[in-house]
C-alpha cells in the first residue's frame, strides 16, 4: 500500500494499530460495555430502500421478515436516524416521468412513514434536527434523492426537491445522466460532470443538499472534488482496496474527499465487501445475461410465456451460482481499512439495507446494528470513535453544508 504523506500521522491511531494486528489484538467486552456504548451514539444510516416497498403499500410499523427494515427492528437497533432513499429508476427516464416518480417516493417517506408513525418518527432536515429527534427519543426520517435525473436537467426542479425536505442528491444511479457519469455505465459519455453538472453541483452547496459521489464514476468523482465548495460524502460505498469493483472507492479517492472533509459510508452488500461475493456475483450476473439472451431468442416468435422462462432462467443459475455471504468481520475490515488510510472521522454507516439482496451475516437488518458496535469494541475502537463512525462524522459534514449555504447564500 502506498503511504500518503497526509496520513501518516493519522496511521498511528489505536484502533488503526489493532486492526494491524490482527485477531489477537481482540479484548474481551461485556453486554453492559456494548449497551452503553451503543446508547451513548446517535446511530445515522444514510441509505435504506424500505420506500421501494412503503411507496408499493407494505407497513412499515409491522414486523417484515421477508425485509431488513422495519419499525420494530429499527427501534430494537436503537437507531437514531434514517436516510430514505427517493430512489428513482433510469426507466422513468424515458417519457420524463423521473421528477413525478420522486414526487412520489418522497410522500411515501412523509405519508406512510412520519405522518403514520408519528410518535416513532420525526421528520428532519438539518444536523441539529437530528440531535433533537434523537433526545425526544425518536427516530429522525431524512431524505436523500438516489439518481441525478430525478431533476430531469433543471435547477428548479433540484430547487422544489430541497423545499421538499431532500438532504443528499446522489447525482447519479447505475445510469449516467445528461450531466454527469456513472461507475455502472461503460458509455461514460462526459468524461465526470459536463458545465451543467458544475452548476448542479454548485447550487447544491448553496442550497445545503449534500453532494453524494456514490454511483458515480471516478471521473465525476474527481471533478466534484475540484468544484465542491463544501464536504461531499458517499452515502454507500465501500472500499475498492478490499473488494475491486467500480461501485467502490479507491484509496486515493477516499484520502481526497477526507482532506475536503467528507465522510465515506460503508454499504453492506456482499459484493462490495468481500471480492470473493464480488466474484461470485460477478460470474452469476455474466451467466444470467447469456441464460436471458438466450430465453429471449428462443421466445422472439412468441412473447406469451417469456417472463415465466425468464424468471425460471434466472433461478436455475441462482441455484447454480449461489450468492457468497459477506460477514461483520467484513464491514470491520473496511472500517479499519477507511481508518488507517484516512483517519477515523472520514468513515460511517450507508447500509443500503432494503436495497441490496446479499447483506453480511451477523449484520442482516435493522436489528443488529449493536454486533457492530460489539465487533468494534473487540478491534479496540473506543467510544468516541464509534460515535464518530455511527453519527458525529456524518452530523459534521451535514453542518459544514449548511454552513456554506449560509455563506453562499450571505455572499448574494
Ligand atoms: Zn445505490
Amino acid at each position: 500500500m502506498r503511504i500518503l504523506p497526509f496520513v501518516l500521522s493519522l496511521t498511528l491511531c489505536a484502533p488503526a494499530l489493532l486492526a494491524q494486528a490482527g485477531a489477537a489484538a481482540r479484548r474481551s467486552v461485556s453486554d453492559a460495555e456494548v449497551e452503553r456504548v451503543h446508547r451513548s451514539a446517535i446511530l445515522i444510516d444514510t441509505h435504506n430502500d424500505v420506500t421501494s416497498f412503503t411507496v408499493a403499500g407494505s407497513d412499515i410499523g409491522k414486523a417484515d421478515p421477508k425485509r431488513h427494515t422495519d419499525l420494530p427492528r429499527m427501534k430494537k437497533g436503537g437507531m437514531a436516524a434514517q436516510f430514505f432513499a427517493v430512489y428513482v429508476a433510469a426507466s422513468y427516464v424515458k417519457g420524463n416521468r423521473s421528477a413525478h416518480r420522486a414526487l412520489e417516493m418522497i410522500d411515501t417517506v412523509k405519508h406512510d412513514i412520519v405522518e403514520r408513525y408519528p410518535n416513532d418518527f420525526q421528520f428532519a432536515t438539518t444536523a441539529q434536527g437530528i440531535r433533537d429527534a434523537h433526545r425526544q427519543g425518536k427516530i429522525a426520517a431524512l431524505m436523500g434523492i438516489e439518481g441525478g435525473h430525478a431533476i430531469e436537467d433543471s435547477l428548479r426542479l433540484l430547487r422544489r426537491f430541497y423545499d421538499e425536505g431532500v438532504r443528499y442528491m446522489t447525482l447519479t444511479h447505475s445510469n449516467s445522466n445528461n450531466w454527469a457519469d456513472s461507475s455502472g455505465d461503460g458509455s461514460k459519455p462526459h468524461d465526470g460532470l459536463t458545465p451543467f453538472g458544475e452548476k448542479v453541483v454548485a447550487e447544491m452547496n448553496r442550497l445545503g443538499m449534500m453532494v453524494d459521489i456514490s454511483h458515480v464514476s471516478d471521473a465525476a468523482f474527481w471533478d466534484v472534488i475540484r468544484v465542491s465548495k463544501a464536504p461531499p460524502f458517499a452515502s454507500h460505498s465501500s472500499a475498492r482496496a478490499l473488494a475491486n469493483v467500480p461501485r467502490n472507492m479507491t484509496d486515493e479517492m477516499i484520502v481526497a474527499l477526507a482532506r475536503k472533509g467528507g465522510v465515506i459510508q460503508i454499504n453492506f452488500a456482499c459484493q462490495f465487501l468481500s471480492q470473493k461475493s464480488a466474484d461470485a456475483s460477478a460470474a452469476s450476473q455474466a451467466r444470467i445475461a447469456a441464460k436471458v439472451l438466450e430465453v429471449e431468442e428462443k421466445h422472439k416468435n412468441d412473447p406469451r410465456g417469456l417472463r415465466e422462462a425468464r424468471q425460471t432462467a434466472i433461478r436455475e443459475v441462482q441455484r447454480e451460482f449461489p450468492p457468497v455471504p459477506a460477514t461483520i468481520e467484513d464491514v470491520v475490515a473496511h472500517i479499519d481499512h477507511v481508518v488507517q488510510i484516512a483517519g477515523v472521522d472520514a468513515v460511517g454507516i450507508g447500509s443500503d439495507f432494503d436495497g441490496v439482496g446479499c447483506v453480511p451475516v451477523g449484520l442482516s437488518d435493522v436489528s443488529m446494528w449493536p454486533n457492530l458496535t460489539r465487533a468494534l469494541l473487540e478491534r479496540g475502537y473506543s467510544q468516541s470513535d464509534i460515535q464518530k463512525i455511527y453519527g458525529e462524522n456524518l452530523l459534521r459534514v451535514m453542518s459544514a453544508n449548511e454552513r456554506v449555504a449560509r455563506e453562499m447564500q450571505a455572499a448574494r
